[in-house]
């Protein structure tokens, strides 16, 4: 442990006054967001202007440093990560204003996890961090739980919350229809740099929108002009090029989106002839939704079976609220890929209950256990079933439930003889990392042309 380690001292009662849900509707603070995926911070922060809150996303990885300084090393990778973000954005912004500079004037956004994983403990970890600096003690740390399904009650007015969360929602799946384009478009790209061009271009002309008409609810201006972005993007395909090998992604959701934090992974996929699809950042809210109904529902047949009356009210009253959100995220998920599909050929998104079913099928995980292991193992099967030529699990070193994936998933692979990568990440270079990446290729081709080189797409 370092020395500035050794000082730090927990003050247990900045863990409850300092981190938590607070009211941010009228407040001068700004609503501080990581960059976790570019595109999706950037939509978030738009909708969260649109509602009057002032938001903006802070920058990513060039604190690491920091983050590293003020970790021992034990925890996870995205948690060093997003300590040296906001210590290198707090530090800069100290130097930027001066004496003007009002710590109380931020709020920075962690959301947490209700378990079993570390990820429930990094906005408690931050909290101590940003104590031991006198300068940031009084920045906040706003944060929302999987564990009430990332209610966002008390942020803003009561009559404005749902308003908030379909809005919100609504900027995660137009993140995911436009990642699906950038991998769709780049690998067949007419000329090197234009789908990046083309796709950053989109995140600001999506931004002005989410902007603009998130708060109203006009949620069909939002969607038309996503579709006339997706038909400029299609001509960026160079018509006679042959489809590529298939490779899915699954596994942390962090690593998965923070192409500093995986080495650009995509990237260098589509390098050696991949077309890429990543697991998207919808399907874990979904799945945190359908986790609660799930949760709620077993609590209301248990209290039903002891005669618990009290209690089966409030559990009814929980199955209605997230059967309610479930409901309503994979109706407007679904309109958005339907007008979106009706444009190009994306890869749909996974269900979730689907997944749940395929565990079940296969009697290898539940959903009891929880984690990010019930979404990776059983859209690892569903990729293999869609025809995917491999699959690649990302993820921080040591993380828990990726860890898991990868025991109970090989052995299956390797019977279903469908290439199979574990790409662990801790921010240093591994040597081998490209050959391994390369010959996970050289396997998936194969299995793309024992396939009749036909695309599963
Ligand atoms: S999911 Fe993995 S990386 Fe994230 S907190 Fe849990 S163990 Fe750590």
């Amino acid at each position: 442990m370092t020395e500035k380690n050794a000082k730090k001292v927990i003050n247990f009662q900045s863990l409850t006054e300092k981190v938590g849900r607070f009211d941010i509707s009228g407040s001068q603070a700004m609503f501080l967001i990581p960059e976790m995926n570019r595109i999706g911070g950037h939509l978030l922060a738009a909708t969260f202007r649109g509602f009057g809150i002032r938001s903006r996303v802070i920058g990513t990885y060039k604190g690491l440093d920091l983050g590293k300084e003020h970790t021992s090393g034990k925890e996870c990778y995205p948690c060093q990560i997003t300590t040296g973000d906001i210590l290198y954005f707090l530090k800069k912004e100290k130097e930027r204003l001066g004496k003007d500079f009002l710590p109380q004037n931020y709020i920075y956004f962690m959301p947490e996890a209700g378990g079993p994983c570390r990820f429930g403990m990094y906005n408690k970890y931050q909290r101590i961090v940003l104590d031991s600096f006198p300068e940031f003690r009084h920045v906040k740390i706003g944060s929302l739980t999987t564990s009430d399904g990332y209610s966002l009650d008390g942020l803003i007015n009561p009559e404005r919350v749902s308003g908030l969360r379909k809005a919100g929602y609504l900027s995660i799946v137009v993140t995911d229809v436009l990642e699906r384009l950038l991998w769709r478009i780049r690998p067949y790209e007419i000329k090197p740099g234009i789908t990046d061009e083309f796709i950053e271009k989109s995140m600001h002309i999506m931004e002005a929108c989410f902007e603009r008409y998130g708060a109203q609810q006009r949620f069909d201006k939002i969607i038309d002009r996503l579709e006339s972005l997706i038909e400029e993007g299609k001509s960026l395909i160079k018509p006679d090029l042959p489809r590529k090998p298939l490779i899915g992604i699954v596994g942390e959701i962090y690593l998965r989106h923070h192409v500093h934090a995986n080495q650009d992974l995509i990237r260098l996929l589509e390098h050696y002839g991949a077309e890429v699809v990543n697991a998207s950042l919808a399907e874990w809210v979904n799945y945190t939704s359908y986790d609660r109904l799930r949760e709620a529902k077993t609590a209301f047949r248990f209290s039903l079976k002891q005669m618990h009356l009290n209690s089966l009210k409030a559990h009814l009253k929980d199955i209605l609220k997230y059967g309610g959100d479930l409901l309503y995220q994979q109706q407007k998920q679904k309109q958005v890929y339907k007008r979106a599909e009706k444009l190009i050929d994306i890869q749909p998104d996974h269900k979730v209950g689907h997944l749940e079913e395929i565990l079940k099928e296969n009697d290898i995980y539940s959903f009891d256990a929880g984690t990010e292991a019930c979404l990776s193992i059983s859209g690892i099967i569903q990729y293999a079933r869609e025809g995917f030529n491999g699959v690649v699990n990302v993820y921080p070193f040591t993380c828990m439930p990726s860890t898991i994936t990868s025991a109970i998933i090989k052995p299956l692979m390797n019977e279903l003889r469908i290439p199979y990568l574990d790409t662990p990440y801790d921010g240093s270079f591994q040597p081998g990392r490209e050959a391994a990446i390369r010959t996970f290729m050289y396997q998936a081709i194969q299995h793309f042309n024992r396939n009749g080189g036909k695309p599963s797409h």
